[in-house]
């Protein structure tokens, strides 16, 4: 059922949201896109006289426990996000300090339309992440109605982000917006994109990534590959890379990508210039070269000025596009040029009427800093759940409600 059409006037509403936000050493938020997303859902269900329960996980508490052995409760109590959230909603919150239990029971019951509840971190629970049915029947118990938001979390079968819908029917479950327009931006790229299709995967490693390329290959007309892991595919082609970061026990896995794509004619385009540095530092030397020819002391660091023009040119002339990670150390000024030249032709391309999809946290950083964010599709929040839907794998927080 859409959220639109599920009554909602009187009802408790149980909400997973996303606020796995960062947080200084002061425990202060230090980005809040992630709870700003959450707004319009938020709005919506209190706008239609509901009241809220809200739920996250935040950090991952069960694996970072206290010499002890218990948990930080300190460190990854949802509280650092209450205020955060208050402040963007202009609006007071009630917060509870457990997720289960007594004292969750009675703070709903004394809640009334209009009111949002935060609970405490999801992941306080180990049964959180076993998708235990008896700790999801519980959360279950709070709320009328269960709505899922929480598109970053979607990829996970944990039990508030998947088990917990199994106890609401159709006619009480639903997507918040954030999560649908994920999904709606996400299956135009999946179901019959429109050709050419171009994929711009960047970043570290491509063991990373490997499986994410293998079924990129299926469904794309042009991979552009950038980023340190290109590194480690012009070796597999027999290049000289110099110092560059490369994962040697993957030069196998490397060639039998390269092949495959060749078999499905799928145009793989490698960096043929990179911009080489002396040393893994702002202040380096650096020198434009051929990627082939690297020399030892000095390794790629941002992808050459002929590589960028050959990519733009790609991406210009392309209909869909995604993009997933960085085309050179981007933090450091000197080796982001490449990075800010392919947010650029996004851009360019969208604006000439293709549809583009940015994921994953570095490119959205990337993004971010060369003001473009506004220019392209899509800005998708999932991180790991995006990459995973679009290799065409079956989200569990997804399949729990139902598309
Ligand atoms: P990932 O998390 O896999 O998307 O990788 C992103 C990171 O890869 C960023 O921090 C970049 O600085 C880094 N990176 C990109 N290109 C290179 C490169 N040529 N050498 C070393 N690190 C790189």
């Amino acid at each position: 059922m859409k959220l639109e059409n599920i009554q909602l006037s009187g009802k408790k509403v149980l909400l997973r949201v996303d606020f796995n936000v960062p947080l200084d050493s002061n425990f202060n938020v230090t980005d809040d896109s992630r709870i700003g997303a959450a707004l319009p859902t938020i709005n919506y269900i209190l706008n239609q006289g509901a009241c809220l329960i809200l739920m996250s996980h935040l950090g991952r508490p069960e694996k970072k426990l206290k010499a002890d052995g218990s948990i930080d409760r300190e460190k990854f109590t949802m509280k650092h996000t209450v205020s955060t959230l208050s402040r963007l909603l202009k609006k007071e919150l009630r917060f509870v300090d457990d997720t289960i239990g007594t004292k969750v029971k009675n703070a709903v019951s004394d809640l009334r339309a209009g009111e949002i509840l935060v609970l405490e971190n999801t992941r306080f629970y180990k049964e959180e992440s076993k998708g235990d049915e008896a700790f999801a029947r519980e959360l279950a118990s709070y709320g009328d109605i269960y709505i899922n938001d929480a598109f970053g979390a979607a990829h996970r079968e944990h039990a508030s982000t998947a088990t917990v819908a199994r106890f609401f029917d159709d006619n009480s479950r639903a997507f918040g917006f954030l999560m649908r327009a994920e999904l709606e931006s996400a299956a135009k790229l999946l179901h019959n994109p429109q050709k050419p299709y171009v994929a711009i995967i960047g970043g570290a490693k491509v063991s990373d990534k490997i499986l994410l390329l293998d079924k990129l290959v299926d469904i794309v007309d042009v991979l552009i590959i950038g980023g340190a892991m290109a590194y480690t595919l012009l070796k597999a082609q027999g290049a000289k890379i110099g110092n560059s970061l490369v994962e040697n026990d993957k030069l196998d896995v490397a060639s039998e990508f390269l092949a495959k794509a060749k078999a499905k004619a799928v145009k793989v385009l490698l960096p043929q210039d990179s911009i080489i540095a002396d040393k893994f530092d702002n202040s380096a030397n650096v020198k434009i070269v051929s990627s082939f020819e690297i020399p030892d002391g000095w390794m790629g660091l941002d992808i050459g000025p002929k590589a960028a023009a050959e990519f733009k040119t790609e991406i210009e002339n392309s209909k869909s596009i995604l993009w997933n990670g960085p085309m050179g150390v981007f933090e450091m000024s000197n080796f982001a040029a490449g990075t800010m030249q392919i947010a650029d032709a996004v851009a360019i391309a969208t604006q000439k009427g293709a549809f583009s999809l940015v994921g994953g946290g570095d490119s959205v950083s990337a993004l971010n800093q060369s003001g473009k964010s506004d220019l392209v599709s899509h800005v998708s929040t999932g991180g790991g759940a995006t990459l995973e839907y679009l290799q065409g794998n079956t989200l569990p927080g997804v399949e729990a409600i139902g598309l």
